[in-house]
């Protein structure tokens, strides 16, 4: 018989009915430390005190009104988000999935505004994730994910990930953006190195191309600027936001360039939820604690110290791990052949410490940004725990 749940995840038998900062207490009691942050959401650690306070605040007075209305806590929220990045505008939605599909429509809508109608290609590159609309799964184009869904949305071509002299070869007059993730959360933990960036900018500025940036995974102080491509030091036309930016509360963003949104006019686009006050009040409160330098700063220490202790977990252990990877506290440990990064994850378990794991036979830690020092320490025992395990079983 089907579960009452669509059975379409493989969960953990893990209960979770409380969450502390960078733990989270299993309903028997025990005490596991998170690394995973719910998948880079809990950005601020769980039952953050500023967040609930902002939450409980906006839930007291008002939950939803549409936008039928004019939404203060939205502006309030685009307001910082255009004076804290290279945005003129922002769109509201409940998810990076959502995000996805108004970032397509808005670099199609622009070219077609321009008179350019044949423009509608986008690139992608392999190991990507853009989320599990019919429209992000045809970016992806992996065939775990539009295998049986039917036609597959027209428009995408998929480059392997380095391969710049395909890139080159892809751009045609049907070009309409580039879409990428700065570093690759689904893929592996894979960072785009800052030159690479640099390149994809410049390229996109002489064939006159939009650059899409997924900053789902890796934004909101993630890597330890406010969004990835900082470190770079170039913007991008459009770019895509959820996870991190509303600390446990569905909450995502298309940011863009005045340019790049100038065929979105009015009756373009919609969402009933989204830009909710419930989840704006949050996101505000989120982007206030994140985009401040000295907090940044903090992220970059604790980034620093969790790198060289896992560093020193790999040297202890070259059976099961070989190379730390990633930015800020964004990382991932890439497994041996020996050692299957799921059974890292499954051990880990074990040892009270949650890890996520991904593609390329990855490991991934995203601890919430505010971890301690303490705590890191911590968290490195009982990874060590884990893969001590892993190599007895
Ligand atoms: C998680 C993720 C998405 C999809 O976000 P959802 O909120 O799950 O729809 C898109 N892009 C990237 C890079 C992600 O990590």
């Amino acid at each position: 018989m089907i579960p009452s749940v669509l059975p379409t995840y493989n969960r953990a038998p893990l209960h979770f009915v409380k969450g502390e900062g960078a733990w989270l207490i299993e309903e028997d009691g025990r005490r596991f430390l998170d690394l995973g942050s719910g998948i880079a959401v809990n950005a601020l650690g769980h039952a953050n005190p500023d967040l609930t306070a902002a939450l409980t605040e906006q839930a007291s007075k008002l939950w939803h009104v549409s936008n039928l209305y004019e939404i203060p806590q939205q502006q309030a929220l685009a307001g910082k988000l255009v004076e804290v990045t290279f945005a003129d505008t922002v769109f509201f939605t409940n998810s990076g999935t959502e995000a996805c599909e108004l970032a397509v429509k808005m670099a199609r809508k622009y070219w077609y505004e321009k008179g350019e109608k044949e423009k509608i290609e986008i690139l992608t590159f392999s190991g990507c994730f853009h989320g599990r609309s019919s429209a992000a799964i045809a970016a992806s184009g992996s065939e775990k994910m539009v295998k049986g869904f039917g036609p597959v949305l027209d428009g995408f071509v998929h480059l392997d990930w380095g391969d710049h002299d395909a890139l080159n070869e892809a751009i045609t007059d049907r070009t309409a953006a580039i879409l990428i993730e700065p570093v690759q959360g689904e893929g592996g933990i894979r960072p785009l190195p800052d030159q690479c960036l640099k390149g994809l900018r410049k390229l996109c500025d002489e064939k006159g191309i939009l650059l899409i940036l997924d900053e789902v995974q890796c934004g909101v102080g993630r890597t330890g600027r406010l969004f990835a491509h900082e470190w770079a030091g170039v913007t991008p036309d459009i770019m895509m936001v959820a996870k991190g930016i509303g600390g446990g509360f569905p909450l995502g963003a298309v940011l863009a360039t005045e340019e790049a949104a100038s065929g979105m006019v009015a009756g373009t686009h919609g969402s009933t939820y989204g830009g909710n006050p419930l989840g704006c009040a949050v996101g505000k409160a989120v982007i206030d604690r994140i985009s401040d330098p000295a907090f940044l700063d903090s992220v970059n220490a604790s980034a620093g110290l969790l790198r060289q202790k896992l560093e020193g977990l790999v040297a202890a252990h070259p059976d099961t791990f070989e190379e730390v990877r990633g930015m800020g506290l964004m990382l991932g440990l890439k497994c041996t052949p020996k050692a299957a990064a799921a059974d890292v994850v499954k051990a880990g378990y074990a040892a009270e410490v949650i890890t996520v794991p991904a593609a390329d036979n990855v490991v991934r830690l995203l601890p919430p940004l505010n971890i301690t020092e303490a705590e890191i320490a911590e968290a490195l025992a009982r990874l060590d725990k884990a893969a001590t395990a892993v190599e007895a079983a």
